[in-house]
This record gives C-alpha cells, sequence and structure tokens, in this order.
C-alpha cells in the first residue's frame, strides 16, 4: 500500500504549503533562511533572515515580498536579478496591475518604489 511510503515523510504543520507550480509534483515548504544570490556580475550577496518557499520535490524556489524588496534593493545597486515571486503574490499583483492598466513589470516596480519611499 502506498500509504506506508506517507508515514516516513517530513511534514511542517505550522505552516502552510501549496503545491509546487514548476513541477506540479511536490510541495512549496516555507523556510526561513540566509540566502545568498550571485548576480550576473559574479557577486554575492546574502540576504539574511528571509522566508523562501521552497519545493520538495524539484527544488525550485519562490520569494515573498520581503525578499523581493530586499532584492529590489540590490538591483538598484546594478546587478541583474531574476526572482520568482509567490503565486498568491503574483495573483495580487497582476490583479492591481490590470485595475490601473499598467504591465506586470510597471507593477511590480511601482509597487517597490512606493514602498521604498
Ligand atoms: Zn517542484
Amino acid at each position: 500500500m502506498k500509504k506506508l511510503k506517507q508515514q516516513g515523510k517530513i511534514v511542517k504543520k505550522n505552516k502552510k504549503t501549496y503545491k509546487c507550480p514548476f513541477c506540479g509534483q511536490g510541495h512549496m515548504v516555507t523556510k526561513t533562511m540566509d540566502y545568498e544570490i550571485v548576480d550576473t556580475l559574479n557577486r554575492k550577496t546574502v540576504i539574511p533572515n528571509i522566508e523562501v518557499d521552497t519545493c520538495d520535490a524539484c527544488g525550485e524556489r519562490f520569494f515573498g515580498y520581503e525578499a523581493a524588496v530586499k532584492l529590489e534593493e540590490i538591483k538598484k545597486k546594478g546587478s541583474l536579478i531574476t526572482l520568482y515571486i509567490n503565486p498568491e503574490l503574483q495573483k495580487r499583483i497582476k490583479n492591481s496591475a490590470d485595475k490601473h492598466e499598467r504591465s506586470f513589470e510597471e507593477e511590480v516596480n511601482h509597487l517597490l518604489e512606493t514602498t521604498l519611499l
């Protein structure tokens, strides 16, 4: 029976998880970590103590709002960074973008600028 396999799985109960949109198999688990990013110029930056959603199957990562703001600060210093935003936040930004008749990118920039001011 499949049930036996599931018993060995470590499930965090306190955090809500959602299905991984990349592989469709695993679940995203939120972990707080010091996240090191390497930009296009091979410079390393550590963002301390941010929440990162990681897929327990394929390892794909999503960043929440806090991380997005911090990454934006780093980007302003001339680095090119690509990041994935978690789907819940993505939906909120998409709705907001539609409302303001902006593109998704424009809305992200607008939101980040407003937050940073
Ligand atoms: Zn996955």
